[in-house]
């Protein structure tokens, strides 16, 4: 019969709490200015990187062209966007540009226990209020190489109105200087190279061994 060292249940130990940890798919949180490019990004991403899902949020704002129902949101109005608030539905929510925007607490964890990464595509706000619940998630902002790139890139999208617009600049501003409370930043310059940026961050999330 062979003894097992100290290091073997070291070891041992180690595996097991990496084991129970994996089992949960993890919470990524991803931040940044409207027109950054998030979406763009984690399309991409999900074609490459197997087990991770984009969470689908609930918002009062109607729907854009090419954008489909029950994937890109759930589309509800602001009394039944003020009813799920109630009901205390959500892992999150925020005002923006006019609109409510909400991620649903069951579909996350849902998702989560199912072994799925799950990205969270949501304005600064939310990500403040996620981070003070959770402990255990990855803060990651993406950032325009510069404003005027922002700019034009929200200009150009021609999918909101020119308030709207306006708006979405004007909040902005706000977000980059907020962007100091996340942990990871990614330049959206490059598609690809953002992308590959965003894949090794939730690669190495992936290989942590939680303690505790
Ligand atoms: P858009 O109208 O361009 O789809 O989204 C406007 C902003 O709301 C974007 O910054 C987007 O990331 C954010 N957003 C989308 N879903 C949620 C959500 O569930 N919660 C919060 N707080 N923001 C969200």
């Amino acid at each position: 019969m062979i003894n097992s060292s100290p290091m073997d249940n070291a070891l041992t130990k180690q595996n097991i709490i990496k084991k129970a940890s994996s089992d949960l798919g993890n919470l990524i949180v991803l931040s940044g200015p409207s027109g950054v490019g998030k979406g763009t990004v984690i399309r991409k991403l999900l074609t490459l990187l197997p087990k991770v899902i984009r969470s689908t949020s609930v918002t009062t704002r109607p729907i854009r062209e090419g954008e489909v129902e029950d994937i890109d949101y759930f589309y509800k109005t602001k009394a039944e966007f003020e009813a799920l608030i109630e009901a205390n539905a959500f892992l999150e929510w925020a005002q923006y540009a006019d609109n409510y925007y909400g991620t649903l607490k069951d579909f996350v964890w849902e998702k989560q226990q199912l072994g799925l990464d799950v990205i969270l595509e949501i304005e600064v706000q939310g990500a403040k209020q996620v981070k003070e619940i959770k402990n255990d998630i990855i803060l990651i902002f993406i950032s325009p190489p510069d404003f005027p790139t922002l700019e034009s890139r929200l200009r150009s999208r021609a999918t909101d109105s020119p308030s709207s617009i306006e708006s979405r600049l004007k909040t902005a501003r706000i977000e980059l200087a907020s962007r100091l409370m996340f942990d990871y930043e990614v330049i959206n310059e490059d598609l690809d190279e953002a992308t590959q940026d965003l894949l090794h961050i939730v690669k190495a999330q992936r290989l942590k061994i939680i303690k505790g």
